[in-house]
């Protein structure tokens, strides 16, 4: 099937938590499992293993659950900040990357109005990372987004975005008493090809963004972007040597203790000599026996 602009609907009324979401698309895209790295605020923030997680929405009538991930833009702003081309807008919808190309001067990850690329500081070779729709297990092998397809309760489905919101509009008319009567994502930033439905307001979240009109982001943020080539590329220099600096500090300390440990373990039989005097004596520190 030839799709104009895939999409994603998310019926926040429909979602229970469960992650299914987060694992089917962790082991498709063969994300490692996710660890408490410093520069993470949460295990479970968007990351280079969690490409989409699952926010708690607190709201007076409860907790509910809705879906991060990157939106798709109409008209993405990673895309026009990278200088390279390394991520791209294709024709049938999805923001893709292609990590051979990218520079690593992350300068899409202060585009994003959604925050929404991470950035492999734990690899030798950092690159940039995120959701990509599945583009080529749908393109290429037919099949829906292992998110999609994983989900137990349908609350994220997926199909084109007129027809998506088509949906979205009936499911407001027909419980106009249930759901907000918004959809999130039809206009916002120039419109994004992920839609949420809610029966709380997701504003409160940080699914929301502080640029809530339809200015697409790329013409607010080309203008002041194109003129800081050099000190993101000179800002870029500096996180690596910092980054190198720690790995560096953290690999010498684990030689030493190895080392250290191989000392003690390789005792000379002098010392091994004078240790068994001293215990016969009782003199050493550890237990004596009975
Ligand atoms: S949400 Fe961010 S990363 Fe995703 S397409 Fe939009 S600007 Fe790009
Ligand atoms: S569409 Fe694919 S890459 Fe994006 S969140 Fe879903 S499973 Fe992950
Ligand atoms: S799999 Fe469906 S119900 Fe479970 S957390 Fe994801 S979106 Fe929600």
């Amino acid at each position: 099937m030839i799709y104009r602009n895939m999409s994603i609907l998310t019926d926040v009324t429909k979602c229970i938590g469960c992650d299914r979401c987060v694992e089917a698309c962790r082991e498709t895209n063969h994300l490692p499992p996710d660890k408490p790295w410093r520069w993470l605020r949460n295990i479970t923030d968007l990351s280079t293993s969690r490409w989409t997680t699952i926010e708690r929405v607190k709201s007076d009538a409860g907790d509910r659950f809705a879906r991060r991930h990157c939106r798709h833009c109409l008209e993405p702003a990673c895309v026009e900040a990278c200088i390279v081309g390394a991520l791209q807008k294709t024709p049938e919808g999805p923001v893709i990357y292609d990590r051979d190309i990218c520079i690593g001067c992350r300068y899409c990850m202060i585009a994003c109005p959604f925050e929404i690329p991470r950035y492999s500081w734990e690899d030798r070779v950092p690159y940039v990372q995120k959701c990509n729709l599945c583009y080529e297990r749908v393109k290429y092998e037919g099949k829906l987004p292992a998110c999609v397809e994983a989900c137990p309760t349908e609350a994220t489905i997926f199909g084109e975005r007129e027809d998506l919101l088509r949906e979205a509009r009936r499911r407001l008319a027909t419980e106009p008493g249930k759901y907000v009567q918004q959809i999130w994502g039809e206009r916002e930033v120039g419109g994004t090809s992920v839609l949420y439905i809610s029966d709380v307001d997701l504003e409160l979240t940080d699914l929301e963004t502080k640029f809530r009109d339809e200015t697409p982001v790329p013409l607010r943020t080309f203008k002041v972007l194109h003129h800081m080539p050099e000190v993101f590329v000179e800002m870029a220099v500096v996180m690596g040597g910092i980054y190198w600096v720690i790995e560096r500090r953290e690999k010498l300390a684990a030689e030493r203790a190895a080392q250290a440990g191989e000392e003690r373990g390789s005792a000379s039989p002098d010392q091994e000599e004078e240790d068994a005097d001293a215990a016969d004596s009782g003199t050493t520190n550890g237990p004596k026996g009975s």
